[in-house]
């Protein structure tokens, strides 16, 4: 068996290229089978997988049902592009407009890449029908990740992730994200949104873009108020409200959607992962009603011309469907709600610890910001922020960090479990990652 595996493994060192670091045997985990919350891999070691892949297993391993609705949809249509239509994807669009709990359309793309490449082009577009086509910037938030594709690059707030590949599309400008762990006057940061428009005219504004939370930046949390002054900042601009829930929608942040909490109505709404857990690759795109009417006009350049030729894939949908059905007869939203409060409220007590600055989170959605002093608030050096990740899977249990690596923001350690992580999976998360934040980090 273990030959078997070595070849493997040198196998996919010849031909596999993988996202981000460059490959290394020692840590490269063949997975291969998992349940609830864990993953086994090909030498039947267990991890209990506390990011929920990336952040995206929302309803757990393991879900016969998921696989029964794709090979059942599978088997009756394979395939239809959109351009038709077919059941699956009309009853997941009334769907999705039940959970935004509003009037939207929805356009399928794939990813979270696609689907915030369609809300940028749907914006541009959108102007141009209103008689203003002047409107193209986009305005984001440094630390924020959008996706890696040219424009939802180039909205992303991160420099580390678009060096080399710059220059990327124009049009996108960036302001500070509010971070109530750092900043004295968060809220003024969306004064700043204001200002920037302003200061690049106003018409020449088309759309903000944000998350309700940044979650791949380090989980930065916003004033309970921010978002709702970004709207009205929004309004006052004639700019759309494009809210990305890739990450924060079904149900990661003890809502629906993430925004919810913050009593707010985007233009535009982008989502992913969560949708099917991640069990088929699908997007969306929701668009507020008006704004879809401006595209029904009957000239050459009335309708939007973006083909996706998988988006809206029936089987992807019937999974989406089916998907939502368990987080409704299992109460997965509140029950993130719950179990985020009691995790939150459990890790609280890692404050005690000198390099623990910050520990925050709303629903299952977790950053425990690590610093050199609480003073200073200088980030902790990466090499102790990997000691704690690497010790922890010498536990068996996946943990991440994230932030950005520019000026050393690489700081937060990360968990976003599956939305049904049994109790006692929680627990043993709590107590392991305590003890190895205390075992790794010296006491004084
Ligand atoms: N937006 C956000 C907030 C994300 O976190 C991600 C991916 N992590 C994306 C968009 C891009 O999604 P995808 O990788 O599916 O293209």
């Amino acid at each position: 068996m273990l030959k078997h595996d070595n070849q493997l493994i040198s196998k996919d060192a010849q031909y596999v290229w993988h996202s981000m670091k460059p490959y290394n045997p020692e840590s490269t985990m063949i997975a291969e089978k998992s349940n609830g919350s864990w993953i086994v891999d090909h030498n039947g070691r267990r991890f209990l997988d506390a990011m929920a892949g990336l952040w995206c297993v929302n309803a757990g391993y393991g879900r016969e049902e998921l696989a029964q609705a794709a090979y059942e949809q599978l088997k009756k249509l394979a395939y239809i592009p959109l351009v038709q239509t077919h059941e699956p994807a009309i009853k997941l669009a009334e769907k999705i407009n039940e959970w935004l709990d509003d009037e939207y359309v929805i356009f399928f793309s794939n990813s979270g890449s696609e689907a915030n490449e369609a809300a940028f082009k749907i914006a541009r577009q959108y102007h141009y029908h209103n008689g203003s086509p002047a409107k193209y910037k986009v305005v984001s938030r440094y630390r924020s990740y959008h996706g890696n594709s040219f424009g939802a690059l180039a909205a992303t707030g991160q420099a580390q992730r678009k060096y080399q590949y710059e220059p990327l599309s124009p049009g996108f400008l960036h302001v500070a994200p509010p971070d109530t762990y750092r900043d004295e006057e968060p809220i003024q940061r969306a004064e700043e949104i204001d200002q920037i428009m302003t200061w690049e005219l106003s018409e020449t504004i088309g759309a903000v873009i944000m998350e309700p939370i940044i979650t791949g930046g380090g989980v930065i949390m916003p004033p309970r108020d921010y978002m709702k002054r970004v709207q009205e900042i929004c309004k006052k601009h004639d700019a759309l409200f494009i809210v990305d829930e890739v990450i924060c929608g079904f149900g990661r942040m003890g809502e629906k959607f993430g925004h919810q909490l913050y009593g707010v109505k985007p233009d535009i709404v982008t989502m992913a992962k969560g949708i099917t857990s991640a069990y088929l690759p699908l997007s969306a795109t929701a668009v507020r009603k008006d704004i879809y009417e401006s595209f029904k006009g009957s000239g050459e350049y009335d309708f939007f011309r973006h083909v996706n030729t998988f988006g809206g894939n029936p089987a992807a949908c019937a999974v989406a469907l089916k998907n939502i059905e368990i987080f409704e007869r299992e109460q997965l939203v509140e029950r993130s709600k719950e179990k985020g409060k009691y995790l939150i409220n459990s890790l609280l007590t890692l404050e005690e610890h000198k390099n623990v600055g910050n520990v925050r989170g709303e629903g299952l959605l977790v950053g425990i910001e690590l610093v050199e002093d609480k003073k200073s608030k200088k980030p902790l050096n990466e090499k102790d922020v990997n000691q704690i990740i690497q010790e922890c899977k010498n536990r068996n249990i996946i943990i991440s960090k994230n932030g950005t690596t520019v000026a050393g923001y690489n700081n937060i350690l990360t968990l976003s479990p599956p939305l049904n992580i049994a109790e006692e999976d929680l627990n043993y998360l709590i107590h392991q990652l305590s003890e190895v934040i205390w075992t790794v980090l010296p006491k004084s």
